[in-house]
């Protein structure tokens, strides 16, 4: 019998991890969950926090940040609105049990994000980030569009920001968007669909293509997938390919995963993938 590709892998992992109750959040909601808007503030900061290092400290970073600053009788972005840059940044980089909500390479940016966030909430949203993802199920791409519109959200941010929100919130029609919604791979993704040989460049727009031309029925579980399978097995250095769900199927993989056994069968020492 022949093994199945790459693309079947994932989609299998996908609903294995569907069942897992430790992976919950690739689940599509049945209902439509509504946030309040101090949980509306934290998940907006929470994915403008989402880069450079864990997701749990950006989320984590988010609530922490609603809890303890820019509190008081206003709107949350009234009062980043009101506060002195020098204090703004102060908060961020210091505010976090005193250590920055943001990572390294956010460090000094992520105070100016903050203080324009604050400006766009209030002139375009009326200071409630539940106006951004407040559309209709045509108009699902919108939320995508929305985030993309502030500075220290990119691409990525804002796929994973209207996913999430589609996906596990059933906002803007929940699972009957499962198929509308396009996928843009974040660097995880994309070593993974480069390694696995689903595209044949690492480079965004050629990892796009790739996944265009599979025409997924729901690009947004391929991409929670594969995401896993990036964050947990396919590290930059030292992938762990031997425990790998796609193993099977991955053209480096298999082809290291020989490489590394024969080595350690002589020498002991395990070996990485460019
Ligand atoms: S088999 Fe190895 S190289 Fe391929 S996706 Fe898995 S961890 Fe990455």
């Amino acid at each position: 019998m022949n093994s199945p590709g790459p693309v079947n892998q994932i989609l299998d992992f996908y609903k294995k991890l569907e069942r897992n109750p430790e992976y919950e959040w690739v689940k599509w909601s049945k209902v439509r969950k509504r946030f309040t808007i101090k949980n509306a503030n934290a998940f907006f900061i929470g994915v403008m926090l989402d880069q450079g290092q864990t997701a749990e400290r950006a989320w984590d970073g988010g609530e922490h940040m609603v809890d303890n600053h820019f509190k008081g009788k206003r709107n949350f972005w009234k009062s980043v609105a009101a506060t002195h840059r020098s204090t703004i940044r102060k908060i961020c980089q210091k505010g976090y049990d005193e250590t920055s909500y943001a990572s390294v390479f956010c460090f000094n940016k992520f105070p100016i994000w903050l203080r324009n966030a604050s400006d766009k909430m209030l002139n375009d949203y009326k200071g409630d980030p539940r106006n951004i993802w407040n559309v209709t199920s045509e108009n699902v791409n919108e939320i995508y569009i929305r985030f993309k519109s502030f500075d220290g959200i990119g691409d990525a941010l804002s796929k994973m920001a209207q996913f999430i929100l589609v996906r596990n919130y059933g906002i803007a029609g929940g699972i009957e968007n499962r198929s509308n919604m396009s996928v843009k791979p974040d660097e995880l993704v994309r070593r993974v669909l480069f390694r696995s040989g689903i595209s044949t460049s690492n480079k965004i727009r050629e990892s796009i293509e790739a996944l265009e031309n599979l025409h997924l029925p729901s690009p947004a579980d391929f991409d929670a997938a594969a995401w896993i399978i990036g964050r947990e097995y396919c590290l930059k250095n030292k992938p762990k390919c031997y425990s790998c769900p796609i193993l099977v199927s991955c053209q480096y993989g298999k082809r290291h995963n020989q490489a590394n056994s024969a080595d350690a069968k002589s020498r002991g020492a395990p070996r990485s993938v460019e």
